[in-house]
């Protein structure tokens, strides 16, 4: 990037003026990565301090049987295949009594697109969650997920989205994103639900009331400029609906082999590799400057490790996800050595030794617990420093 371009970039965001598709683009161009971190910081010091919000969920997935077989995804099986699983209700209650622990306040639930569950299976099961588990919220379900409900029961998204609202839903997930651009989609993607749909969904939610995340596949086929693109939707429907809360880039797994029966199931593995840290710092630093108008950027421990989660702090994220016990899309797919197991003692270690002040929120982005600010460095250097994996 030349001198000039870099001076003009700087002095927007500096003045707090909104960036442009071009810019996007011209901002990943740039290999001045610590750039990038100053700029993103600067972002992201403006709209949330010195602070980290994180909130301690729970991840549970119904049931991995799928209609679809989208290109990149290792966690799906089809009916009777060794492994595919559906939780009878009183099991999926059972199973979220146990991670009831260390107050939990959220539960996220994401499921495969099951062939012969019926639509009443769903509203039921979080009623049940909800009497079970009455102070965890219940974050669930993709567009895609509720695109689907709509086919197997005939209904409207709306009237499907009011259901699961009165059985106790407080807000979608963001995932079903994944890149919407069709050049790449139409190679990854195998189920119904796009750009369009996805939209319609999230826009409706938002009229509903809901605040909801929203996601983005990153690291396999797609370029930088489908990035842009993503972002560049997403900002404008922001400025209709400001519904959303969080945006999460999700970096695209690479899947060598499913540990649990030796197969790959990713289709696209022979033609990707996996975005390397300086890329995802990247993609956050582009991304909290891009989004002028959502107010948190997260970044999802499990699938960058805690090391590039500490960093990702200083490239504008201000966000961490999660304190999982068990995640099964991700670990399903990976062989990296991410911990399964992160409690809030540890996240907040985590946030204070990379020297920012936790915030603990619940699924609304709204304060549960401030805690102390970091130690100082004088005090920090007095003791010996924790090494993460
Ligand atoms: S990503 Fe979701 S919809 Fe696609 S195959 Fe996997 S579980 Fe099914």
């Amino acid at each position: 990037m030349d001198a000039g371009l870099k001076r003009e970039l700087e002095a927007k965001v500096y003045a707090g003026e909104r960036l442009t598709r071009e810019d996007g683009v011209a901002l990943y161009d740039s290999d001045d990565l610590a750039w990038l971190g100053k700029l993103a910081h600067h972002q992201r010091t403006e709209m949330n301090g010195d602070r980290v919000m994180f909130n301690v969920n729970r991840h549970l997935n119904l049931t991995n049987v799928c209609s679809a077989s989208c290109a990149y995804c290792s966690f799906q099986r089809k009916p009777g295949e060794k492994d595919a699983y559906t939780m009878r209700i009183d099991e999926a209650v059972r199973k979220a009594k146990e991670m009831e622990d260390e107050q939990l306040t959220e539960l996220h639930i994401v499921n495969g697109l099951h062939p012969t569950l019926p639509w009443r299976y769903y509203p039921k099961v979080l009623r049940e969650l909800k009497a079970a588990l009455p102070n965890v919220k219940l974050k669930c379900f993709t567009a895609t997920e509720v695109q689907w409900f709509e086919k197997i029961s005939g209904l409207p998204a709306s009237e499907i989205l009011d259901e699961l609202m009165d059985a106790g839903l407080e807000s979608l997930t963001g995932g079903g994103a994944e890149i919407f651009d069709w050049e790449v989609r139409q190679h990854i993607v195998d189920h119904a639900c796009h750009w369009e749909d996805w939209s319609r969904i999230h826009r409706l939610a938002h009229e509903k009331g809901m605040k909801t995340p929203a996601t983005m596949l990153y690291g396999h086929i797609e370029e930088r400029r489908h990035r842009v693109d993503h972002v560049m939707r997403l900002r404008e429907l922001q400025d209709e609906t400001g519904g959303f809360a969080v945006f999460i880039p999700l970096r695209y797994q690479h899947d060598f082999v499913d540990s649990k029966d030796g197969k790959v199931r990713n289709r696209i593995q022979e033609r990707t590799t996996m975005a390397a840290p300086a890329e995802s710092l990247k993609t956050f630093a582009v991304s909290r400057l891009m989004f002028d108008n959502v107010p948190h950027v997260k970044c999802f421990w499990v699938m960058h490790g805690l090391s590039v989660a500490q960093l990702s702090l200083n490239f504008g994220v201000d966000d961490l996800d999660g304190s999982v016990v068990e995640y099964k899309i991700t670990h399903d797919a990976d062989s990296y050595g991410t911990p399964t197991t992160m409690h809030r003692d540890d996240l907040l270690n985590l946030i204070w030794d990379a020297g920012f002040q936790p915030v603990e929120r619940n699924t609304r982005y709204e304060v549960v617990r401030e805690y102390d600010k970091a130690p100082s460095l004088a005090d920090r250097r007095s003791e010996p420093q924790q090494v993460w994996a």
